[in-house]
């Protein structure tokens, strides 16, 4: 650079050791006007402030250094995946389930939970099916929750249970995870597995009485399993949380009609799974 009174100092600059080859010291103030961003000279070199056109000028000698400015890199959001709504999932899970239908293995380790049937086990089959993580997911089942890239999320095996609404459209799922509990089939770049208004899916098993009577069990293995044992319909809600699904709740008690609620605080005599 040779106008107005600076010198390029190409690979000489002591503020960035030629990191940047457009570096420049004024001749007349000796200031070195340096772009490296994150360059920590030495000795007394100080930082003085950013110029107008991004460089740091720096001084030589005794005195207070400045604090540089932070860099500050703008990440626009990421736009939200919009939530699949109930039709789209019911499509996407029945592909799903007849793809991965449960597994021998799968269906041989429920069989030994305690008093557990055949003829209940067969029941409930038509709500069971293998999460088999990593596996190439059917195509009518892309952009489900948990299917992430055209794979069933790869960091859950294990068998899974689907969630019927009271229209008997497939909602939701969890896989159990083998250290206790369920996991959502979800994943954080997917189509969330809340409904469109916000609420996680509730599962509704069995079909209603002529009481009116509509039991609550926790979870949804548990309240599918009641619905083969003791008949009636029965509402699931993961941990038990159905208060967090007020409109989705309301709808379900209203279509089966609904006129008194059980609570089954342990899904009755039934052994945890
Ligand atoms: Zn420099």
């Amino acid at each position: 650079m040779s106008n107005s009174g600076f010198k390029s100092l190409g690979r000489d600059c002591p503020i960035c050791q030629g990191a940047r080859r457009d570096c420049r010291e004024s001749l007349s103030t000796g200031f070195v006007f340096c772009r490296h961003t994150e360059a920590n000279p030495g000795g007394q070199w100080r930082y003085i402030k950013d110029d107008a056109h991004g460089f740091g000028v720096w001084a030589w000698g005794e005195g207070k250094s400045n604090d540089r400015p932070l860099k500050v890199t703008f990440i626009p959001p990421k736009a939200p995946v919009p939530t699949l709504p109930p039709a789209a999932r019911n499509t996407g899970y029945r592909a799903l389930i007849e793809h991965y239908p449960l597994t021998p293995k799968h269906r041989a380790t429920l069989a030994q939970r305690p008093h557990i049937t055949e003829a209940e086990l067969e029941a409930i089959a038509p709500y069971l099916f293998t999460w088999s993580g990593g596996a190439t997911a059917p195509a009518a089942a892309a952009g489900l929750p948990g299917v992430v890239a055209g794979q069933l999320w790869p960091r859950a095996q294990g068998w899974a249970i689907a969630i019927p609404n009271a229209s008997d459209e497939i909602i939701g799922a969890q896989i159990k995870n083998p250290q206790g509990g369920y996991f959502w089939a979800s994943h954080a770049d997917q189509a969330p597995v809340q409904l469109p208004n916000g609420e996680l899916p509730l599962g509704v098993y069995g079909t209603p009485t002529d009481n009116g009577v509509v039991n609550l069990g926790e979870g949804f293995f548990k309240p599918a399993l009641s619905a083969a044992r003791h008949g009636g319909a029965w509402v699931g809600a993961a941990g038990g949380n159905w208060a967090s699904s007020p409109h989705h709740l309301r709808a379900a008690l209203d279509a089966l009609g609904c006129q008194q609620v059980v609570l089954n605080a342990d899904g009755g005599a039934i052994a945890n799974p």
